[in-house]
Order: C-alpha cells, then structure tokens, then sequence
C-alpha cells in the first residue's frame, strides 16, 4: 500500500526502492515485521541499467514468487561472446558438471528497469510493506551512534519517521550511506557505463550479446565491453562500459562510444533509428565501501558496492543482500560487525579476486594480448563465463568452483584494503 501521509515511526525503514530495497522490504514484511519502504522517486521510474538478469537474478526473483511474471518475458540461453574473430555461444548452464551442485536456473532474461523496479516494489507493498513516494531522505537523527529516524523532504514539506532498524538502499552514490560516513574507494576497480533504448530486428533473439573487442574512433581497444540484451517489441537495451581505477581513470567518452558501437551493430543486429533515453553513470564495484553497517543500520546493494567487477551485474546482488539483510535482521541485535561479516562471508572471496582480474583488464596492453588467445578457446570463455557471471555456488564442489574459491582466498590475503573494509 501507498500511503498519502507516511507514518511516524516503523520497526524497518527502507530507504530506496530499487532490487535491493524492495527485496529486504518485502522479506522483512513476509516475517511480520512493520517495514516502510521509501523512495526519492514516484514509481513508475527509470534506472541507468542494461536490465540483464543472469540466472542467480532469476533464481532470486522466483524465491520472491515472481516465477510466471517472469515466464512473460524474454529469455537468454546464455551469452554470446563477440571478439578477436571469433563468436562464441556460452549457455548459462555450460560446465556445470555433476559436482556442480547447486541449481541456478539455466535461463537468463531481462526487463527494462521501470517495469522491474516497479513491479519488484509492488511485490514488497503486497508483501505488507507500506510505500513512501516522492520523499527524499535528506538527513539522519543518530544518538550514541544508532539511528533513530530519518527526515524526507516530500512535495507538501519535511516530516521524520521514526525506525528501530534503517536499511539504506540507495544506490551507487548513497547520499544517506555518506551521512552515516559510507566511504567509496577507487584504488580498486569500478566502471562506467552508458545505456540506451534502440530498435534491432534481432530483440527476440535467445542470447544475450556482449562484444568483448570494443574499438573507439581511433581504432584502440577500450577496457570494457559492448552488449546488445534482447528485451522484445523490436527492442533491444544497447550500451558500453568500460573499467577504470584511481590510478588509471577512464579516459572515453561514453555517449560517442556507444553510438559508434551503435553503428558498428547496425548490420549484424539489424539495429535501425536512434539511440532513445541514452545515459550513463558510475558503479562501485567489488565491495569497495567501507562504513557498510552500525548498530541499528546496514547498506545493502549498490550502497554496499554490491556488483560484479567483471561484468558490471548488480540486479541479482541487490536482490541477494536484501534478502540476507532481513534474514539478519531477525537473528541478531547489533548489526555493526554481523552484516560486513555476512557480506565478507558471502561475496569476500570472489569480489577478492574478480576486482584484481578486473584491475588488470584496465592495463592498456593487457587486452589486446589475452583477448584473442581468450576467445581462441571456447573451454577457457566457457570458465570464464562462469566465473565473471557468478554462477559458482556455495554447493559446487567441481574443478571449476574449487579454482575459484582457491584463488579468491589467495587474492585476499594480498588485498591492501580487503572488500568492505
Ligand atoms: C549502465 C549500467 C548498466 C548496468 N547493467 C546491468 C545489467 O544489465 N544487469 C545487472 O544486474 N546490473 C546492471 N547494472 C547495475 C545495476 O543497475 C545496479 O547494480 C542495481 O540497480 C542496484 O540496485 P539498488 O537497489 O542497489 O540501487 P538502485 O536501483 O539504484 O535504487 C536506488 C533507489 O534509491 C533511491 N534513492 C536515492 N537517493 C535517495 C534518497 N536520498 N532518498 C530516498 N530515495 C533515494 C533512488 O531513487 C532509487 O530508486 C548496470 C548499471 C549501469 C550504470
């Protein structure tokens, strides 16, 4: 339910209605907590994104139940790599041998963000979450270091509302994280990407596409990646994205990037018309945040740097911390050592090495040399697609995941700042 006067106080206050939000407020509503889940934004809204969902994405959407929502829309068999001459099909569920235990859905899709984010709250408003619009969190009231309410500024004044527990789900630049002292590092690895909306004979097609050889004007390799996701209608979600480092800054120009790579598509992808609703913005990868929890508070999602430093996914992290942060919340009273723990716990490892794999991709020459040997191997993309779509689960015990996890825990014992720290 929407309410047109918020209430005063609340057991769980959300702050921000994207995947992450909307996820904890409707776990935390499902085990009967009072959860009020507010939002800077009025819902419909948009979200800079690619609306790529991978299969621990869907996996999380049809633990909320939203499995025949889903069935209504495209699906990936997996993704198809472009590059260096070669175009590889990878399916979701390939190299997943019989020690691979853990059962992540063998399909991906993706839903333009206004319809998922909108929808996602929905869920968490029928779940019993009371819905705040139009309110943006504008500061925080803390006694000895818990907090006690937050302060929106909405269309008829400022109000405060009360809480026992605040989940700050606001985003990548988390302006109520900043206030509770959230610091974003970029001595490791982060992104920038730009998206659009275009027309494209091929927004049926059952892979989804990413071209691993993205090229700018003057013929150089950029660190990042092309990608082309189907979303249907004689649509497609079209951007670029590229990796970056306080050390070694992006230094493209995103929107000419992406209508050059816009061209380049318009044979193969049939890709037709302008660019429409183009625009871009940063992300915090890899854990890159420190100051993720207090007393009574925790950052889930973008806010946390909750994405994928090889690809760039965050629908399903957002999804995942949501859900754990309510778990939590029901199980322990102090949440400042409890959540970075779960979320060292949970993404420590992986995060570890994936943002040092990353980092290397930023290397001028590093591409250009690897990148062909790379896509010469369909064995070694198969790996590298389980790896960088964070498709090992806590259940695999194959070579593949034993590897993984071997050089995760390798990667942070070097680790001068260890994610979440
Ligand atoms: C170009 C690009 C492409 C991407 N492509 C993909 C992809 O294909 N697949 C994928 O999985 N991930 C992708 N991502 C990452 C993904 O978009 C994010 O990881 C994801 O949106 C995180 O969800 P969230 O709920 O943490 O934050 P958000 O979705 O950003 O939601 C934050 C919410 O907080 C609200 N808010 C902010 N400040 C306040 C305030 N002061 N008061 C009240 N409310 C506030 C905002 O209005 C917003 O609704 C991409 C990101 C970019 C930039």
């Amino acid at each position: 339910m929407t309410v047109s006067s918020p209430p005063q106080r609340t057991d769980v206050l959300v702050v921000g209605a994207g995947p992450a939000g909307s996820a904890a407020a409707a776990w935390a509503a499902r085990t009967g907590l009072d959860v009020v889940l507010a939002d800077a934004a009025t819902f419909p809204r948009d979200k800079t994104c690619g609306d790529g969902l991978t299969p621990r994405a869907i996996a999380e959407l049809e633990l909320l139940g939203l499995g025949d929502w889903l069935s209504t829309h495209p699906r990936s068999r997996g993704l198809r790599a472009h590059g260096f001459g070669q175009t590889l099909h990878l399916e979701w569920s390939e190299g997943r041998g019989r020690k691979a235990a853990g059962n992540l859905p063998a399909y991906g899709s993706a839903v333009a963000r206004t319809e998922l984010d909108d929808h996602l709250r929905t869920v968490a408003l029928k779940s019993g979450a009371l819905g705040v619009d139009g309110a943006r969190a504008i500061s925080v009231r803390q006694e000895a270091g818990r907090v006690r309410g937050v302060t929106f500024k909405g269309a008829e004044g400022t109000f405060e509302i009360e809480c026992d527990r605040l989940v700050v789900a606001d985003g990548v630049r988390s302006p109520v994280g900043k206030m509770l002292g959230r610091e974003w590092h970029r001595d490791t690895v982060y992104a920038v990407a730009a998206r659009s909306y275009v027309d494209s004979e091929r927004s049926d097609d059952e892979w989804i596409s990413s071209h691993l050889e993205l090229r700018d004007d003057s013929g150089s390799i950029v660190s990042g990646y092309g990608w082309i996701f189907p979303l249907g209608g004689g649509q497609v979600n079209l951007g670029v994205g590229t990796l970056a480092t306080a050390k070694r800054p992006a230094e493209v120009q995103l929107r000419p990037l992406m209508k050059l790579y816009a061209d380049q598509r318009r044979a193969d992808f049939g890709v037709s018309g302008e660019l429409r609703m183009p625009t871009s913005a940063l992300l915090p990868m890899g854990g890159a945040v420190s100051g993720v929890a207090g007393p009574n508070w925790m950052l889930i999602g973008d806010a946390a740097a909750c994405v994928n430093p090889l690809n760039g996914e965050g629908i399903d992290y957002g999804l995942e911390t949501g859900r754990l942060a309510a778990q939590l919340l029901t199980e322990e009273s102090d949440l400042s050592a409890a959540w970075p723990a779960l979320l060292t716990d949970h993404y420590g490892e992986a995060f570890s090495i994936s943002r040092r794999l990353a980092g290397l991709v930023t290397v001028p020459w590093v591409l250009p040399k690897l990148g062909p040997i790379g896509m010469r191997s369909p064995w070694m993309m198969r790996l590298a697609l389980r790896w960088m779509g964070n498709l090992i689960t806590e259940e695999d015990r194959d070579a593949a995941a034993r590897l993984w996890r071997l050089a995760g825990k390798g990667s942070q014992r070097l680790d001068a700042r260890p994610p979440f720290a």
